[in-house]
């Protein structure tokens, strides 16, 4: 459905629950019409949290010297497929800081060595790297790439995430169509609420899921991390005169239902941070309300707190069989079904068959 500015603008500031069950109706029939019943579970690998960069709402962020970093070991990481292979997933996301340290021939192994052994769609989520580098991994087999260009509002990303001396890498949106040229899966994505972006941002980042013809998109809401610097002066970064959005879950849900119906084919996520802020019920409302993957976080348990993004991100349970057996009874529980295999995104698939046209 290709709504208009006026009307996205519209639905983002609705307020009257009524009416917004229309707009929550109108998601879920986009979803079931063109990406069906099967819910997708992607299980996520946090499997370093060293970090190069200094994003000012990210706990991870290179100046915050009292978090212990770690990286795990190419065999930590194998295990932890191995164990996304018992729990019946078909999909491993390997998530990091943008660490310029990363040894992307190190990278490629491990990408290699999980292809090679388990049937399992390599996503990767390891922030800004070279065009070289991005070449080598989808060559190595990863599949499909996760890189949130986070706000249309560019002035505000500038600010937020302050950008690197020269020898400056590209940005995030060139980064996104070299991903498209080498043939990955291209996920992207931006945060709700984030101080200073008003609901036009919004609606100017659904239009924009739409023309960069993305395969996944990730939408949750910001949360506010005590330890950065938006945690600490919130009300220095604020939109004025009441044109902030709020970093609420009403505004995270419409949002994601604006996305679905921007991007019919979209694999939607109904993402962590969204859980968080809802307090346990944010993925069933999620996939009732456009979203059709969940990512259970299958980090081993010991590494779960020093990937601090943002507060309370690690509070499901650290039994990855427990979790995804009640992800099941959930998933179940809305009458739809447990996706089967890769999961691949239907929209990929309707490029592929596309002709070329003139
Ligand atoms: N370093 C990589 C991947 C890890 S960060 C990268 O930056 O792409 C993954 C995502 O976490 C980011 O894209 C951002 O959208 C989200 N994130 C970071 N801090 C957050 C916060 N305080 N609240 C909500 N989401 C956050
Ligand atoms: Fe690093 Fe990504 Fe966090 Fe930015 S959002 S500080 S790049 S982990």
């Amino acid at each position: 459905m290709q709504l208009s500015r006026k009307e996205i603008l519209n639905w983002l500031l609705a307020e009257d629950l009524q009416q917004l069950e229309v707009l929550w109706s109108l998601a879920d029939q986009t979803r079931k019409r063109h990406v069906g019943g099967e819910v997708h579970l992607r299980g996520l690998i946090e499997f370093s949290n060293v970090c190069s960069r200094s994003c000012l709402y990210c706990g991870l962020r290179a100046p915050r010297d009292e978090l212990p970093r770690y990286r795990m070991s190419s065999e930590e990481i194998l295990d932890c497929a191995r164990l996304a292979r018992r729990c019946g997933l078909g999909t491993v996301v390997l998530q990091s800081g943008e660490d310029d340290a990363l040894d992307v021939a190190w990278l490629e192994e491990v990408v290699r060595s999980i292809r090679r052994e388990l049937p399992l769609a390599v996503t990767l989520s390891v922030g800004e790297r070279s065009e070289a580098e991005l070449r080598r991994l989808r060559e190595a087999g990863a599949d499909r790439y996760l890189l949130r260009f986070e706000t249309s509002n560019l002035a505000l990303l500038e600010r937020l995430r302050p950008r690197q001396p020269a020898p400056r890498p590209a940005r995030r949106i060139e980064i996104l169509g070299i991903l498209r040229d080498l043939g990955y899966e291209v996920g992207s994505g931006v945060m709700i609420g984030l101080p200073g972006q008003t609901h036009e941002d919004l609606a100017r980042d659904i239009e924009w899921f739409r023309a960069l013809d993305l395969d996944m998109i990730g939408v949750g809401p910001f949360i506010a991390h005590p330890e950065t610097p938006l945690g600490r002066r919130p009300a220095t970064f604020l939109a004025p005169d009441g044109k902030q959005a709020p970093p609420e879950e009403l505004t995270a849900y419409k949002v994601l239902a604006l996305t679905r119906l921007a991007c019919p084919l979209a694999n939607i996520p109904a993402t962590t941070a969204l859980s968080t802020l809802a307090r346990g019920d944010g993925r069933r409302r999620g996939l009732l309300r456009g979203a059709n993957v969940i990512m259970p976080d299958i980090t081993p348990a010991r590494y779960r707190s020093a990937y601090d993004l943002y507060p309370g991100q690690h509070d499901a349970s650290p039994d990855i069989l427990q979790e995804c057996e009640q992800l099941g009874s959930m998933i179940e529980g809305i009458g739809r079904t447990l996706g089967r295999g890769r999961g691949d995104s239907e929209n990929a698939k309707r490029r592929r068959h596309q002709p070329l046209t003139a």
